[in-house]
């Protein structure tokens, strides 16, 4: 029986990871499929507090790791596709091979990108479409490519992009960019990257081997229908939170599939399941209120095991 299990290695997972086996609970850490959460995939990370310099994404998880391995959370390489509270008041949690028990859980288990929803979508995912500019942007080189969204994501991914491409298309569906002052302003400023404001990609369009090759637009505004012809789309509209193998827990969520946090800052409605970072907050979202957010859990689920020790 553990005593803590912490399901994602995000900010959130991680952060939680250190102060319970800092608490000396030795915490089992479940990777989930993106380890490292979306901090992995990023690049330079300007914002985290302690990094004048900056610091790469994928650095900062594994310091993280580190640092929680350090103090003996263990890592186990793999998903969790159920969580159930026994009447006992423990936690059943099952993976495709193995199960686990625990006393409490620490559900950080993140968002993952959100797709347009257009027919092909899913068969173009490595043919030409992807959220993750810093995985696939290199492959990319001397051709047109393009960013659909005008968020954080979306500025960054572009201009990271530039490095690679000959034309970044930034194709949003407003006419400005909802990203940061600062970011909006380098991805504009940027002469390889083309603002397609106020548009809509309705079609991937592929070649004869089922790759990219254009896409068709509309025009909000006029209506008008168009195509650009490109390699590559990297999709940067957002996230929806990893919650759906929480459907038998009897978790509240909310509407858009967000874990409720109630009775303390990363509490459930399930008394020793906690949850926290981006899985439970659609409004910040960042890196160091994720990271904060696992300690409030990690404090919570000591207090708990201190609370029903017997
Ligand atoms: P976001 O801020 O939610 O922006 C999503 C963008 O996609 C918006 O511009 C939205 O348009 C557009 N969009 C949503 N659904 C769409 C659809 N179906 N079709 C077309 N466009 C659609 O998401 P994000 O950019 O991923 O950022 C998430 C959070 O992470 C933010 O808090 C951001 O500040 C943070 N972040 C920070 C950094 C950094 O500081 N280095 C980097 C990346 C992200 P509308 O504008 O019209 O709503």
């Amino acid at each position: 029986m553990e005593n803590v299990i912490i399901i994602g290695t995000g900010c959130a997972g991680w952060t939680a990871a250190i102060y319970t086996a800092r608490a000396n609970l030795n915490p089992l850490v479940i990777s989930g499929t993106l380890p490292g959460g979306q901090l992995g995939t990023t690049t330079e990370v300007e914002n985290f507090p302690g990094f004048p310099e900056g610091v790469m994404g994928p650095d900062l998880m594994n310091r993280m790791q580190q640092q929680a391995e350090k103090f003996g959370a263990r890592i186990e390489y793999t998903q969790i596709n159920s969580v159930t509270k026994n009447d006992d008041g423990t936690f059943t949690l099952k993976s495709d091979s193995v199960e686990f028990q625990a006393k409490t859980v620490i559900i950080a288990t993140g968002a993952s990108p959100r797709h347009l929803g257009l027919p092909n979508e899913k068969d173009l995912i490595g043919k030409g479409l992807t959220s993750c500019a810093t995985c696939d942007g290199a492959f990319y080189r001397d051709v047109p490519v393009a960013v659909i969204g005008g968020g954080d994501s979306a500025a960054e991914e572009a201009t990271f992009l530039t490095r690679f491409a000959s034309k970044v298309y930034l194709i949003h569906r407003r006419d400005e960019l909802r990203a940061s002052r600062i970011m909006a302003d380098r991805a504009l400023g940027n002469e390889k990257i083309v603002p397609v404001w106020n548009t809509v990609v309705s079609e991937y369009l592929t070649n004869e081997k089922g790759e990219m090759r254009a896409v068709k637009t509309q025009n909000l505004e006029t209506g008008e229908e168009g195509e650009l012809e490109l390699e590559c789309v990297f999709v940067a509209i957002g996230h929806v939170p990893n919650t759906q193998f929480l459907e038998s827990t009897g978790i509240d969520l909310d509407e858009n599939g967000y874990i409720v946090q109630q009775g303390s800052l990363a509490g459930t409605n399930i008394e020793g399941l906690f949850a926290a970072g981006d899985v439970a907050d659609h409004v910040y979202r960042q890196a160091i209120t994720a990271a904060g957010n696992g300690c409030q859990a990690a404090l919570e689920a000591e207090r708990y095991l201190a609370e029903h020790e017997s």
